[in-house]
């Protein structure tokens, strides 16, 4: 059985995968095509040339590759890295310590900067490990923007303001994946070198397609880069680009078409405005946390996530509870706590193709949860913080108007 039956529509409010809205669906139920034909080249050249503005890019060229957001990592840093290369990653949660493992396995001498699992990337750290690389044997940082499992942003600009600091040459690798098209992300001004994202995040399609992003110097990078890539390798992408006819191998068909649509939906709505969307559901859900008395896992409002929350629960409940509780009685679909923080926090994602009254269904689910598993919640006072706020904030939709 692939599907457990719940009346209603379930609430799914984990950090990824996230809901793909009906145009999209509608746009993927199709037959397969011959990715020879004429048709597909001409998507594929509107797709590369339109992805290029969910990351604020007009010099990086892109690749759809079907694979996921692990896969997508792999491709950011056998392209651009020897064996033995050295490279400084930040690991602050369970998605950057995934990436660290990969980076590891694939035999680059990782300088692990870490942090407790709450708090932002240490640039004091990487500030002190550039000052002391005079020599330049740092080839890249690499930095996950929105870590997942904690909800915890970075601040990439000041990365960058570093590297530029130290005249430092290393290429900047950026996990955008629960971040791209949800959080403010300008890979040109922020002289981002990789920048890379998974389709089942704020793209709102079924995961499936890898999108990663290669700037000039990361192109030049890759000229020389010796690390073994078969299936990840750009150049094979880059030979079909000059012949027109754009894949080196079979391309899914609906994965392109709902990729279409879900980026015309996206500037249907404006980025800047589904950006501001997500800072709305972002803080409406910090408000609500605020009200039950418990606590973000985030510990500065610096770090806060618009994409996702980690609400930190009593010591006397397991927030695997929560978690359980929540599918099983009210068809709300909650993160799990991951790792180091698990059984302390669960995850309300808030990213994608969502809306206020969606977010508020959401927290009202979590009110009765909470209260379920024995912590003495006013049903109500979480949710009326968020709708006051979103009340006050939430803007026409300018396609109504
Ligand atoms: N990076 C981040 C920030 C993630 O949140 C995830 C997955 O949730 C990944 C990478 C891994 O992506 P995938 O599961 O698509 O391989």
């Amino acid at each position: 059985m692939d599907f457990v039956y719940g009346p209603g529509k379930n609430h799914l409010f984990v950090p990824g995968p996230v809901n793909i809205p009906e145009p999209v669906i509608r746009a993927m139920n199709r037959n397969n095509e011959d990715y020879r034909s004429p048709a597909i080249p001409a998507l594929t050249k509107t797709l590369l040339e339109d992805v290029k503005k969910i990351f604020k890019t007009t010099s990086g060229t892109p690749f759809l590759i079907p694979t996921t957001g692990t896969g997508a990592w792999e491709s950011a840093l056998t392209n651009t890295l020897s064996p033995g290369d050295r490279i400084v990653s930040f690991l602050i949660g369970q998605f950057s310590l995934l990436w660290i493992d990969q980076q590891q396995r694939l035999n680059f001498r990782v300088d692990v900067i870490e942090s407790d699992w709450g708090r932002g990337a240490d640039l004091d750290a990487l500030a002190s490990k550039l000052e002391a690389d005079r020599s330049h044997t740092i080839k890249a940082v690499c930095i996950v923007h929105n870590e997942t499992a904690t909800g915890v942003t970075s601040d990439l600009a000041a990365v960058r303001k570093l590297l530029d600091e130290y005249r430092h040459p290393a290429l900047l690798l950026v996990d955008g994946v629960s971040s791209i098209c949800a959080l403010d992300f300008r890979m040109d001004e922020w002289g981002v070198d990789v920048a890379l994202t998974g389709s089942q995040k704020a793209l709102s399609m079924p995961t499936g397609m890898g999108i990663v992003c290669a700037s000039p110097k990361a192109m030049e990078a890759a000229k020389t880069a010796k690390s073994v890539r078969v299936f990840f390798d750009w150049n094979d992408y880059l030979k079909f680009y000059k012949l027109g006819t754009y894949w080196p191998y079979t391309p899914s068909i609906q994965l392109l078409y709902g990729l279409r649509t879900a980026l015309d939906l996206l500037f249907e709505e404006g980025l800047d405005n589904v950006i501001a969307r997500h800072s709305r559901l972002g803080k409406a859900t910090r408000l609500a946390v605020e009200a039950w008395g418990l606590k973000n896992c985030t510990q500065r409002e610096e770090w806060f996530s618009d994409t996702v929350t980690a609400v930190v629960v009593p010591p006397y409940i397991n927030s695997a509870d929560v978690v359980k509780r929540a599918w099983t009685r009210y068809n709300l679909s909650l993160g799990l706590g991951l790792n180091k923080v698990a059984g302390k926090v669960f995850r309300i994602g808030h990213l994608g193709n969502l809306n206020e009254l969606q977010l508020l269904g959401c927290l009202s689910g979590v009110e009765m949860v909470l209260k379920d598993v024995g912590y003495p919640v006013k049903l109500g006072s979480g949710v009326a913080a968020a709708a006051a706020y979103l009340r006050n904030s939430t803007p026409m939709i300018t396609s109504r108007i």
